[in-house]
Order: C-alpha cells, then sequence, then structure tokens
C-alpha cells in the first residue's frame, strides 16, 4: 500500500443512516451511490448499506449499476438521469429500473420491451423546475394515460429532482415541491401504491413535506453538508478520512522559492516537509499557498504550487515533526478536524467535488 489512502468509516455510514431512519421508521431510503459512492467505493458501502436493510440504491449511469449486481447486490436499482435509450437493453438485461426521462423514449423503451419480450421497471421523472430533463409538469397527465396503460412497463414510482433545497431562501424549492404535489395528489389516487420520491439530502434534513414515500439521501450518507455554508443540525460524521505521510523534511533558506513555478518564497530559514500526495491524487491544485493539513493534531499550511504527486508544508521549525509521519488532508486527528466542508469552502466548491476527486491512485481502507 502506497503512503495516501482514504480512510472509509463504515460505522459512521451507519450512523448516518440511521438518523434519517429515526424520521420515520416506515420511510423508504433509496441510497445515492453514484460516482463510486462519492468516492467511497461504491461496492463496499453498499454492501454495508445492504446489510442494513437500505430499501434502493440510485446510479447515475446503468454501469454503475451493472457493477454492483455484478457484486451480487440483488436490492432494486433506480438508474437516475436521463440515458440513451441504446442502454435500455442492459437496463433490462440486470434488472435495473428505468427512469422515463422524456416523452420521445416511450415508444423506443416499448419496442425494445416487446422484442425482448421482458417488462421494464419504470420510474417516471417530473421536471419541476431544473429544466434538464422529465415530463414537464405542465403537462405531464396527457401522457400518464398512456404510459400507465402500456403493457410492458410496471411503474414503480414517480420522482423529481430539487434544483436549490440547500439554500437558505427556500421559495424556489416549495414553487417545485407544489407543482409536484398536485401530480403526487391525483396520481396517488388511482395508484396509491406507486413510490413517490422528491427528496436529496437538504431536503431529507431541511423539507419534511417533501419525503413522500422515500428519500433519496447521497452526500448526507457519506457525513457531509451539501454545501460548505449549510447549516448543518442534524449531527452527521464524516465517512472519509483523506491521509498521506512525510516523506522528507527540507531546509529552505530565506530569500529561496519552492516548487513549480515560485508561488512561495521563504521570508526566513524554514523548515517543510514534502506529504507524499498531489492534485492526481485528489488533493486540489487550488490549495496551493492556500490549504491545512494536520500533523500530529496541529494545523500547517501549504506552501507554494501542489504538484502532481507532492506538496510541501511549513512546519513551523517543529522539531517532533519527523519523515513518516502522518499527515491528514481532510478528517479528524487527535482534537483537530479538517472537514472536508472546510476544504470545499477553501477553493470556492462543494464537498461532493472533494470526496470525488479522491483518485483512483488512491486506495480505500475500509474500517468495519
Ligand atoms: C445525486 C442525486 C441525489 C442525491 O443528492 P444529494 O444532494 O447528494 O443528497 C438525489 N436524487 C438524484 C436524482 C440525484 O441525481
Amino acid at each position: 500500500m502506497g503512503p495516501t489512502f482514504a480512510e472509509i468509516n463504515h460505522a459512521n455510514l451507519i450512523h448516518n443512516v440511521n438518523l434519517i431512519r429515526k424520521i420515520n421508521p416506515k420511510l423508504k431510503i433509496m441510497a445515492i451511490v453514484k460516482a463510486n459512492a462519492y468516492g467511497h467505493g461504491d461496492v463496499e458501502i453498499s454492501h454495508t448499506l445492504n446489510n442494513n436493510n437500505i430499501d434502493y440504491f440510485g446510479v447515475a449511469f446503468p454501469e454503475e449499476g451493472i457493477k454492483l449486481r455484478d457484486a451480487g447486490i440483488t436490492t432494486p436499482i433506480l438508474v437516475l438521469g436521463a440515458q440513451l435509450s441504446e442502454y435500455f437493453k442492459e437496463h433490462l438485461q440486470y434488472n435495473l429500473d428505468i427512469t422515463l426521462a422524456d416523452p420521445y423514449q416511450i415508444p423506443l423503451l416499448k419496442n425494445l420491451c416487446r422484442k425482448l419480450n421482458k417488462k421494464a421497471n419504470v420510474h417516471i421523472k417530473i421536471d419541476t423546475g431544473m429544466n434538464c430533463f422529465g415530463f414537464s409538469y405542465k403537462n405531464f397527465l396527457d401522457y400518464a394515460d398512456k404510459i400507465f396503460d402500456e403493457q410492458y412497463f410496471n411503474i414503480v414510482g414517480i420522482y423529481s429532482h430539487f434544483s436549490s433545497a440547500d439554500e437558505d431562501d427556500l421559495s424556489f424549492t416549495m414553487l417545485q415541491l407544489k407543482r409536484f404535489q398536485k401530480i403526487q395528489y391525483l396520481i396517488k389516487k388511482k395508484f396509491p401504491e406507486i413510490i413517490f420520491h422528491f427528496a436529496n439530502s437538504a431536503a431529507v434534513m431541511q423539507i419534511p413535506q417533501s419525503h413522500f414515500d422515500m428519500v433519496r439521501p447521497g452526500i448526507m450518507l457519506y457525513g457531509n453538508p451539501p454545501g460548505p455554508d449549510f447549516k448543518l443540525s442534524w449531527n452527521l460524521k464524516e465517512v472519509m478520512r483523506f491521509i498521506s505521510k512525510i516523506s522528507l523534511i527540507r531546509e529552505i533558506d530565506k530569500g529561496e522559492s519552492a516548487s513549480y513555478n515560485r508561488k512561495y518564497t521563504a521570508n526566513s530559514n524554514m523548515k517543510a516537509a514534502l506529504i507524499a500526495a498531489g492534485y492526481a491524487d485528489g488533493y486540489n491544485r487550488y490549495l496551493s499557498n492556500r490549504g491545512e493539513v494536520l500533523i500530529q493534531g496541529e494545523r500547517y499550511k501549504v506552501i507554494g504550487n501542489v504538484c502532481m504527486d507532492r506538496f510541501l508544508v511549513d512546519i513551523k521549525n517543529n522539531p517532533d515533526i519527523k519523515i513518516g509521519d502522518e499527515v491528514v488532508l481532510h478528517g479528524r486527528q487527535l482534537n483537530e478536524h479538517i472537514k472536508i466542508a472546510e476544504v470545499a469552502r477553501r477553493i470556492g466548491t462543494i464537498p461532493y467535488d472533494i470526496t470525488c476527486q479522491v483518485s483512483k491512485r488512491v486506495q480505500r481502507v475500509h474500517l468495519y
């Protein structure tokens, strides 16, 4: 194993799921595990959730669902998003639920089902204001009978997606909710068994009226708020710690510059630690001269540009810091904690981006 790894804490994952369960034990949970479970390792995360009776999995692309099926996951899996219809065949073959995302897909899916003599498990996506995909809330009811009458379609769910549920101003979110509630009310009367779902993590945490029959948490499962400034009232626990090691201690003389393009100059004789991770591992290059890391439970600043495979930190001439010491890039170490949300805020992005960036080169070490 290399010096840099991502530690994945499954007890924290279970803790976070159990917080959602507490809302209402009858509320179904679709765990969103797209993008390698936001960088945490989709197969391992899904097995743990499966052992904790998760109701559904959500992925972004059929190949992500196929990977889970190949790993022995038999729980229902919904492929979110607007897929090219040429992939519907794989959905059917691997028993992945299909998102019906546009009227043009109706005859294509129907013809494929007829040809393969297979019934498709379908979730209908309603566009309530994202304007990316889905049947418009304005005219969905014109299509509803046609879809519901289709003998090759088993309509499992109807869902929508929030654009701005993580913001302080929830007026647009409430408008989206109202548009969906109208459809939900009319369809539920006729088809009470259909699963209505809408809430992402932000809505799980702050909009109880949006929970319906099932919620679709992603980011909160991994212990993170949806935005760096989201007021987190839930006691979520971060699942990932990102860890590396000190590979060298260097002395840099006053007036010397460090790393590519000389973006840092020592203003006194100093000691710097060379860290064995870089932007190719997912330590973002925007953290150059800006990031902080933990060594022996204390914060130290990144100096100079982050390289592909390494970067330097100012160790403030601390004589106790040694080659081989553990360096926490994000996560807790002793009494100090660099939160993923903090790293995101520092570089103007969102927590999702930070864990998704932890690259393939970085081994995931799963703690159960
Ligand atoms: C990614 C995704 C989610 C999860 O969103 P979080 O903000 O991570 O909770 C839910 N629903 C859909 C349709 C998604 O694409």
